[in-house]
């Protein structure tokens, strides 16, 4: 599979592209580093053999065998030795390996010398001892080395320059994949990675219920292949294409499957990459990006996450520190896809989970003229990414994907993809050959709740509030109708949870006012169960508070669901209300909207108490039973509490709800 795969980096630098070879900076640096470590180790001005002014008095001057003495720099001597004499043994051993067989003009020996006045007094004296000896002939010169003095001069800039390339490989190199950015001199160049036509090996086939996203990219790639078709008739071919979803929702791999399908080039950068610490790059890579897509047209240029340039201007500028550069950036990307012409050949798709945050110029028709929406995959979806991601795993006859999509309502298609493999994961760890089911199940369960932590210490009296707890979730749950079907309780602690209860939620697209009340009261049952059996409360209740505070505010602020404030949202689709210090409403009605959110919570409260007394039996039986099986599945309550569709006291349910105001 890999091997089909091949990523063209293209730099966008053109000097490069023109010549096809990149100066290799590498071997310049290996080059002067030789040249250090050789000129060290291996003597380039050779000044003879080091020895001290005792050994040359002993063993050369009185044996007359110097020629002459040359005082370099009034520093060192250095001592040529008669030609006659070098093949003396007591110097041939010393001097042959220097210059190698033939004759060695020498200097042959070198020695420091203190000051040149002690030098030429010991000199005398030694000389006055050597009847008969020749005179030595001193001579004195200058030397410079040229190659030390230059390399003083250059190092420093070339360490300063080495440094500096570093810092900047360093803050540029983060974007990863980048190209062009990873140098001093294409800085300013987009870092997009071009995918060369028939290279991608993901098609719509690793896609799955995504049919109408998939239809409408489908016409993008018909609008690249054959132009003529619609221009013939006087159609504008649109420029750009947001796709617009939750997380893990398939976005980038739609973009991917356009990519392996198009049989055009197709370039992708991050939105973030476009952005540096460094004004004006941002700007100057995205004109780069789109010079490029032209030259290569027809092509498609993906930018995933734009949000990251694409934010409204101005909008928090206070709270994230105001950001020209992103705005600068913004701009020239305006400006570009202004630039191009619609029969350009050029079509930029553009991915992002906050369609709210992005500036309105961007959506604006003639740029993103169309807006694809993904949401989270339904039943029938969910089974189809099930059956993709199934493709390539070992599994045995147990597997149902319909089974598991049923199970998993609210979950992204990468949600699915993690559970297949934390699948196999586990599977692996148990040594099976094929997983199962149960593999699957408890992949699930992983993935909702986090790792069962059963080493974690609890105490018996702990342990016997977390089951009364969990039990009075189960008991409310089963009794109000709008609650979602409970399917397990447990008292095993996952993830940071002591304890949890498992629901199937229903895929509906409205929910009921009632629907939220009576979930108020199935979150708020743990609390209310603590506090009628043990006559206080514990703080395992955080997580439902928390839950509960956030949906009677939603109901109170957002749906219109309190007569009192009446039908009024304040809720704020743009996002602006976000960064914005004011609140939406006056300090009256805020004050309104803390009272009727505290009624609302206290008299869900109420009736939560009311249900969980009216079974007080049924709770003692689930908390048993809870306390000795740890797990309770569904047909256990069934036991216990009868069918659940058989709920015999709605009447009295209805009547003893507190009338909310
Ligand atoms: P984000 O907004 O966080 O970037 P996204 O929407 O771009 O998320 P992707 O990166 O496309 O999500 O999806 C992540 C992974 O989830 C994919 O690689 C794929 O394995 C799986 N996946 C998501 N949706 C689908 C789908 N419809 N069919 C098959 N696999 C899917």
């Amino acid at each position: 599979m890999n091997n089909t795969k091949k990523k063209v980096e293209d730099s966008g630098s053109e000097k490069s592209d023109i010549s096809g070879k990149r100066f290799n900076w590498t071997w310049v640096y290996v080059f002067i580093f030789i040249l250090l470590v050789s000129s060290s180790v291996f003597n380039f001005f050779p000044s003879g053999k080091e020895i001290t002014w005792q050994q040359f008095e002993k063993d050369i001057i009185y044996k007359n065998a110097v020629d002459k003495i040359v005082v370099v720099n009034n520093e060192s001597a250095e001592v040529y030795i008669k030609k006659e004499m070098i093949n003396d043994p007591a110097f041939k051993e010393v001097l042959k390996p220097l210059f190698g067989k033939g004759f060695n003009p020498g200097p042959h020996y070198s020695f420091t010398i203190g000051s040149v006045e002690s030098f030429e007094r010991k000199l005398e004296e030694a000389q006055k001892i050597t009847i008969g000896a020749d005179k030595i002939n001193v001579s004195y010169v200058k030397k410079t080395n040229w190659f030390w003095g230059i390399l003083g001069w250059v190092l420093p800039f070339f360490l300063l320059f080495a440094v500096w390339n570093f810092l900047i490989k360093k803050s540029v190199g983060v974007g990863g994949i980048g190209t062009g950015g990873s140098s001093v001199f294409n800085f300013g160049k987009s870092t997009a990675t071009l995918f060369e036509k028939e290279k991608s090996t993901v098609t719509f086939d690793d896609v799955a219920g995504l049919d109408e996203a998939e239809m409408e990219v489908r016409e993008i790639i018909e609008f690249l292949k054959n132009p003529d078709s619609f221009t013939s008739l006087g159609a504008k071919i649109p420029k750009g294409v947001i796709i617009v979803g939750p997380p893990g929702t398939g976005k980038t791999l739609l973009a991917k499957a356009v990519a392996g399908e198009a049989q055009v080039p197709f370039f992708s950068i991050s939105g973030s990459e476009f952005v540096e610490m460094f004004v004006g790059v941002g700007a100057s890579r995205v004109r780069d990006l789109f010079k490029r897509a032209k030259e290569k047209a027809p092509c498609i240029i993906f930018i995933d996450e734009i949000d990251a340039i694409g934010r409204s201007r101005g909008k928090g500028a206070f709270l994230s520190g105001a950001n020209d550069e992103r705005e600068s950036t913004l701009n020239q990307l305006l400006t570009e896809m202004d630039g191009f012409g619609t029969n350009s050949g050029v079509i930029v798709l553009a991915a992002t989970n906050r369609a709210d945050m992005l500036d309105t110029a961007l959506l604006r028709p003639g740029r993103f003229d169309r807006h694809i929406y993904l949401e989270l995959p339904n039943l029938k979806e969910r089974e189809a990414i099930f059956k993709v991601h199934l493709r390539p795993l070992k599994t045995d006859e147990t597997i149902d994907p319909h089974f598991f999509a049923a199970q998993t309502p609210g979950f992204s298609g990468a949600d699915i993809a993690n559970i297949c493999n934390e699948s196999a994961l586990i599977a692996a760890r148990r040594k099976k050959d094929a997983i199962g089911r149960q593999d699957f199940l408890d992949a699930i369960d992983r993935i909702v709740a986090g790792i069962e932590k059963k080493s974690k210490i609890i105490l018996p009296e702990e342990k016997k509030i977390i089951a009364y707890h969990e039990a009075g979730h189960a008991i409310v749950s089963w009794y109000l109708k709008h609650v979602d079907p409970i399917i397990k309780v447990s008292i095993i602690p996952r993830g940071k949870s002591l304890g949890a209860a498992w629901y199937l939620p229903e895929e509906k697209q409205l929910r009921s006012e009632s629907a939220f009340t009576e979930h108020l009261c199935a979150t708020l049952a743990g609390r209310a169960s603590e506090e009628i059996i043990f006559g206080e409360v514990s703080s395992g209740a955080l997580d439902d508070l928390e839950k509960v505070t956030k949906e009677a505010y939603m109901m109170v602020v957002y749906y219109g669901f309190n007569k009192k404030i009446g039908n009024i949202s304040f809720y704020d689709s743009s996002g602006q209300s976000e960064s914005s210090f004011q609140k939406p409403y006056s300090e009256e009605t805020g004050k309104l909207i803390d009272e009727e959110v505290r009624k609302l919570v206290s008299d869900s409260y109420l009736r939560t108490k009311e249900i969980l007394k009216d079974h007080s039996a049924s709770l003692h039986q689930v908390a048993d039973l809870l306390l000795k099986k740890e797990v309770v599945f569904k047909e256990d309550l069934e036991n216990i509490l009868g069918k659940r569709d058989e709920i015999k006291d709605q009447t009295f349910l209805q009547k003893s709800i507190p009338v909310m105001a």
